[in-house]
């Protein structure tokens, strides 16, 4: 009998012993391609030698140094290197242990900023709705995933949801990019209007949709428009990279594609690529000054923030995206896995949109296409996809979402940035085929 808290909850589970490139295998021998990287975090594949030297070399060097008393050179380098390359006016890394932790961290700077510059009444936070921003009380309140949040309500920290901006599903027919994303982001003056302009903290978001919706892009401008607003009303810009950030959409930042800079930018997932637990808040100069011109400290701290090991991890997995180059491959097998997406499944009659940018796509599952009429809940359509995506050796990402009540299934991509085009054609090969095995095992 398990005691593994998951493993137990969830049954039987294939027993991971080993990783190579884009495959996993399993105790029995069998491998799996996996396409989703896990949850987006396998960004250089397995087992990259590179990877493993670095850690061996840090290892015999320095395996943990507590960051009240001493900094590490590679948590130097680390912290440098993401700067160099962050989007404008972020200034600074703080550097912890994964998604969960750095939204916290992002949410409690956020606060402190306003402390320090002399507005403690701003106390709210605006959130979308349909979005996921981690399991921890702080980033479970700002993120909209009622199934995630339910058990827990009343939670201790109030937040506020406005709608996401998720064009398949709530753009009006014959409505322009344009007059969306107007409309959309018009919500955000809204909320901020209605709890008081000068009451608002910040508005978080992540600029591409991940887990929730299955890989959902902002229209043209929205951003934009969201970011206006933000400087409207003196609001922080949070956007959460955590899982479409660190190169997954192609470019090293999803919002770099939409010509907008937040005030606080959380990264985890695909910035150690799995070899380690790492995540990181960058934030910009405007909080730093308000932290070292006023009480000189962000107060707040973990025991293995700035863990050199994972900072090590995190510098290998990100010089090796850089010198392979490997954000142009994310570019173009991202359009073939698009094509080829497109090509097995675009007229399928119970797939009613395919979404994403680069080595980040969505499909979504209708139970009729004119209407987008989802599946019903009960009938587990993408825990039906995964096991049938499982067996047929491949790892995919299938989750429900929830907007307005409504429930939709869909299928998150995140293959390895190393990916090649017959990966892509074996992939989707595979996928088609497990959901066509899973509609065809719905009663
Ligand atoms: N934010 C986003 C956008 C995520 O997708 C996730 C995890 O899926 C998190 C935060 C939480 O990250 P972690 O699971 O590392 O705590």
């Amino acid at each position: 009998m398990t005691r593994l808290l998951h493993r137990a909850i969830h049954g039987k589970m294939p027993v991971a012993v080993g990783g190579k490139g884009i495959e996993l295998f399993d105790a029995e021998g069998k491998a799996y391609i996996d396409a989703s990287g896990g949850a987006a975090v396998s960004c250089l594949g397995h087992a990259h030698p590179a990877v493993i030297a670095a850690l061996h070399e840090q290892l015999d060097r320095l395996a943990y140094a507590h960051t009240g008393f001493f900094t590490s050179e590679v948590a130097e380098q680390l912290a440098d290197l993401l700067v160099a390359d962050a989007p404008t006016g972020l200034s600074h890394a703080y550097l912890l242990s994964g998604g969960s932790e750095a939204v916290e961290a992002a949410l409690k700077m956020a606060r402190q900023y306003f402390v320090e510059i002399g507005e403690p009444q701003r106390r709210h936070i605006i959130a979308r709705r349909q979005s996921y921003h981690g399991n921890t009380l702080g980033a479970l309140a700002a993120g909209g995933n009622e199934w995630r949040r339910a058990q827990f309500k009343p939670l201790l920290i109030e937040t506020h949801h406005i709608d996401p901006c998720y064009a398949y599903r709530l753009q009006e027919t014959g409505e322009s990019d344009e007059a969306y994303a107007a409309r959309a982001a018009q919500q955000l003056e809204d909320k901020i209007l209605e709890l008081g302009a000068g009451e608002v903290i910040a508005f978080v978001a992540e600029t591409v949709v991940g887990a929730t919706a299955g890989a959902v892009p902002p229209v043209a401008d929205y951003l934009k428009r969201i970011r206006a607003i933000c400087d409207r009303y003196g609001v922080l810009l949070i956007l959460d990279e955590v899982m479409c950030g660190m190169g997954r959409t192609g470019t090293l930042h999803a919002c770099d594609q939409d010509g907008v800079a937040p005030d606080l930018m959380t990264i985890a997932k695909g910035l150690g690529g799995g070899y380690q637990p790492i995540g990181a808040v960058l934030l910009s100069q405007k909080i730093f000054d308000a932290f070292a011109n006023g009480s000189g400290f962000f107060q707040h701290g973990h025991t293995y923030m700035g863990h050199p090991m994972a900072a090590a991890a995190a510098l290998a997995v990100q010089q090796n995206i850089k010198r392979d180059r490997l954000l142009a491959n994310v570019v173009a097998m991202g359009d073939e896995l698009e094509r080829q997406l497109t090509e097995r499944l675009g007229n399928h009659h119970h797939v009613g949109d395919i979404r994403g940018r680069g080595l980040f796509r969505g499909v979504e599952l209708v139970a009729d296409r004119p209407s987008k009429r989802p599946f019903d809940p009960k009938l587990k359509l993408n825990g039906r996809i995964k096991k049938e995506a499982m067996a047929r050796g491949l790892m995919v990402y299938p989750m429900g979402g929830t907007i307005d009540g409504r429930l939709g299934d869909h299928v998150l991509l995140a293959p390895p940035f190393i990916v090649q085009r017959n990966d892509i054609s074996r992939i989707v090969e595979r996928l088609g085929d497990a959901i066509d095995a899973a509609l065809a095992s719905l009663p």
